[in-house]
């Protein structure tokens, strides 16, 4: 991964904004800025005039993971609190600016942050910064992506022979998540939803202790971790035979789904990608059904920057990689929702998620 190229990125936008040093405790921020993937760690990050110079901090349980992956940083090992530290290294350095990330730090860590920031150096609330660069992602990180939306496709086919009448949702996420083991997954990018019958209407519908119905759809929405990067998917299946208004509600979400698709391109606002998807859904009658927003960014966090909804005016950018996630959900009858990852191109899009979209009957 090309850390530097990242640190200089951020350099320049904290320059612009005229943040002189950024204290950032975010660990998907940590991670991409520097390469630690451990769960206690900080950076002070001093953009510097031409080059960044960075300070990893951390204690004596992670010496060895930080020596081994953090890139383009001092790594400082402690077992006390590291801020007075990094406040020292900013009083030596006579900034003047601290930014500190105002989305992720808790409030008694600001309050001990205020406590021993120097004097005259004034704190300055960042929100976003480092979120913004990693929306849009590098060769490499493309490369982990499409990898693990690979590995996810690979074991659907597993998920359906686990599904029967009877099981539970649970052994049914069971079989899923031991095969995205054994192809090598980390561990799930968030915890599986396998949703059954009229579960199926509950949008975030967790796996559970509820048995597999002899009739209704089951929404499996899952994800692996492979090399720090997530994958998300969602596949619709139908256990016994389909009825007329299950069918029709499949296609609905099916053809709004590709509606979505086909508005994904550079220059694009996020907020045309959800309309194209929900019109669609609004015509067919199912307008009031479709109850979240179309999709989100997917990178080193399962759910980060863009945010594909209603009104979004942010323009999508080659290199980005979204979901596009459309569903309908009728209360105590079911519901149905697709989720494919898709790359924003140079000419449009990609679709990285391999799997089939015809309506399976089990
Ligand atoms: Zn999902
Ligand atoms: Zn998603």
């Amino acid at each position: 991964m090309n850390f530097q190229a990242r640190q200089q990125k951020l350099a320049v936008r904290l320059r612009e904004a005229r943040v002189e040093a950024l204290w950032i405790t975010h660990l998907p921020n940590v991670y991409y800025l520097c390469g630690f993937s451990g769960t206690a760690g900080a950076l002070l990050f001093l953009a510097g005039e031409k080059k960044p110079n960075l300070f990893f901090y951390s204690d004596g349980r992670y010496a060895q993971q930080a020596a081994e992956q953090v890139k383009g940083a001092k790594v400082i090992i402690r077992n006390k609190p590291a801020m007075p530290d990094a406040c020292e290294r900013i009083k030596k350095a006579g900034l003047e600016t601290l930014g500190f990330e105002s989305d992720h730090l808790s409030h008694s860590s600001y309050a001990q942050l205020r406590k021993s920031a120097p004097r005259g150096t004034r704190l300055k609330a960042v929100s976003g910064t480092v979120e913004e660069l990693r929306a849009i992602k590098d060769a490499e990180e493309i490369e982990q992506i499409r990898a693990a939306a690979l590995v996810a496709g690979s074991i659907f086919q597993t998920a359906l022979t686990a599904i029967r009448p009877g099981r539970t949702e649970n052994q049914v996420a069971g079989e899923l998540e031991l095969a995205a083991r054994r192809a090598g997954a980390e561990k799930m990018s968030f915890d599986t939803i396998v949703a059954a019958g009229a579960r199926s209407a509950l949008p975030h519908g967790r796996a559970s202790v509820q048995a597999i119905p002899a009739a209704g759809f089951i929404i499996l929405d899952y994800g692996v971790i492979l090399a720090g990067y997530c994958s998300d998917m969602t596949r619709t299946v139908h256990v016994g035979r389909v009825s007329q208004a299950h069918r029709q509600m499949y296609e609905a979400v099916r053809e709004a789904q590709q509606a979505s698709i086909e508005a994904v391109r550079p220059g694009a606002q996020a907020g045309e990608v959800d309309k194209a998807g929900r019109s669609l859904l609004k015509k067919r009658g199912y307008g009031e059904y479709f109850s979240h927003s179309t999709g989100h960014g997917v990178g080193i966090e399962v759910h980060e920057a863009p945010r594909l909804a209603k009104g979004q005016t942010r323009s999508l950018v080659p290199g980005m990689v979204v979901t596009i996630e459309p569903g309908i959900y009728i209360p105590e009858e079911g519901g149905v929702r697709i989720e494919d990852m898709v790359l924003v191109t140079e000419s449009g899009c990609e679709v990285l998620t391999p799997t089939t979209k015809d309506l399976i009957e089990l």
